[in-house]
């Protein structure tokens, strides 16, 4: 990729070679409806089932319980409002430092009447398993808390979590968009009724992603159509997007063990090149993401720190964000104070990171920071 050095992982992926050719076919020659009910068209729905099975077993649930979306945000917004819309009332459980697209549909529905309980966290940015027994009520209808954080990486407690959720019989969703192709996932073992997955962030064609509903759950549908995915969400199938994605989740699973120990070993490289310079990890290493560095530079003016980046890419907090100017709500939820908080890079390594990118990197980083300290 140029002579660019790519640290924003988190971000999205570049799509996998062998993913993309899985893919080619599905554009062309093979591009009729799999919702028809010609030949060509049953043929490409067996493909659609055929995903539908392999995705289902790498993340151990049941076929019939895979929607297909076109992305985590897509999954985050019917996960909330097909459980809300089903009930009409009640209260939901979630975090401070939730991706937007929980945060804001909890909101709109805080607007609707529906009561919505923000748990907090440490300045791990772990919640407290305790607050959450104790905020659960006889009218709450979801929990719904995240596996890794896309600005910290840092990893809930999620068996835990279920184990309470689980004991009171209330539904929990995760969103698991930065872990799916990182650690090994079972939703059954793991007591998850619901998990958002998206394509891109494992190396898949991006607008296209997944919801695993577990099929004892009471829902009602949102995205009215045609009743496409028995009715949870119609919409033509974007089939060349869900065969990249399968294939893309099949090759992360087997690469997965190698991987998540080369990560961790980049990561640690790379802070222990940096240590000549000051720096608060707001990244719990023991337990996070293996790829992922959140870093802040007391007493640095990032403007200045970020106009001395000349071959590294990375991200100031989340590039979720970067649309808008708004300050981290999830380092602000940590406890971090302004000045640090907008002192923040977030770094993340990848399948194409080498061991002297890494090393490259730091010496850019180490330069930058040296130039922009403010005295
Ligand atoms: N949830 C999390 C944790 C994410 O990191 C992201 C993407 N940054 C999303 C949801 C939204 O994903 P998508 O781009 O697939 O809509």
């Amino acid at each position: 990729m140029s002579n660019h050095i790519y640290l924003d992982f988190q971000s999205t992926t570049p799509l996998d070679e062998i993913t993309l050719k899985s893919m080619i076919p599905y554009f062309s020659e093979k591009f009729a409806n799999a919702s028809s009910s010609h030949a060509l068209g049953i043929e490409n729905s067996l493909i659609i089932e055929k995903s539908r099975r392999l995705i289902a077993r790498d993340i151990g649930s049941n076929q019939k319980e895979i929607i297909f979306t076109s992305g985590a945000t897509e999954s985050n917004n019917i996960a909330i409002n097909c459980i809300t819309k089903y009930h009409g009332k009640g209260e939901i459980i979630t975090v401070k430092t939730e991706h937007k697209s929980i945060l804001d549909s909890c909101k709109e529905l805080e607007d609707n009447g529906f009561t919505i309980k923000y748990l907090n966290v440490d300045k791990f940015g772990l919640i407290c398993l305790s607050q959450l027994k104790k905020e659960i009520t006889k009218d709450t209808i979801l929990v719904s808390i995240m596996y890794g954080n896309n600005e910290t990486g840092v990893l809930q407690p999620i068996n835990q979590i279920s184990k309470i959720t689980k004991a009171l019989n209330i539904p929990l969703h995760c969103d698991a968009t930065q872990s799916i192709g990182l650690l090994s996932f079972n939703v059954k073992e793991l007591g998850i009724d619901m998990l958002t997955f998206s394509s891109h962030k494992f190396y898949g064609p991006k607008g296209v992603g997944g919801l695993f509903i577990d099929k004892s759950l009471k829902i009602a549908p949102l995205i009215k159509g045609l009743q496409h995915e028995k009715g949870m969400r119609s919409g033509t199938y974007n089939l060349p997007g869900i065969v990249g994605m399968q294939v893309a989740l099949n090759i992360s699973r087997n690469k997965q063990k190698d991987e998540y120990m080369r990560l961790i070993k980049l990561r640690d490289r790379f802070l222990e090149k940096i240590k000549s310079i000051k720096y608060i990890c707001n990244t719990p290493l023991k337990s996070s993401l293996p790829h992922c560095l959140s870093l802040s530079f007391p007493n640095v003016n990032m403007q200045k720190f970020l106009s001395r980046l000349n071959k590294v890419i990375l991200s100031t907090g989340s590039a979720c964000n970067s649309g808008n100017q708004q300050e981290s709500h999830v380092l602000t939820a940590m406890g971090i104070n302004k000045t640090l908080v907008n002192s923040t890079i977030r770094l993340s390594f990848g399948r194409a990171t080498s061991e002297s990118d890494v090393d490259n990197a730091a010496i850019e980083i180490i330069n930058a920071a040296n130039y922009s300290y403010v005295v």
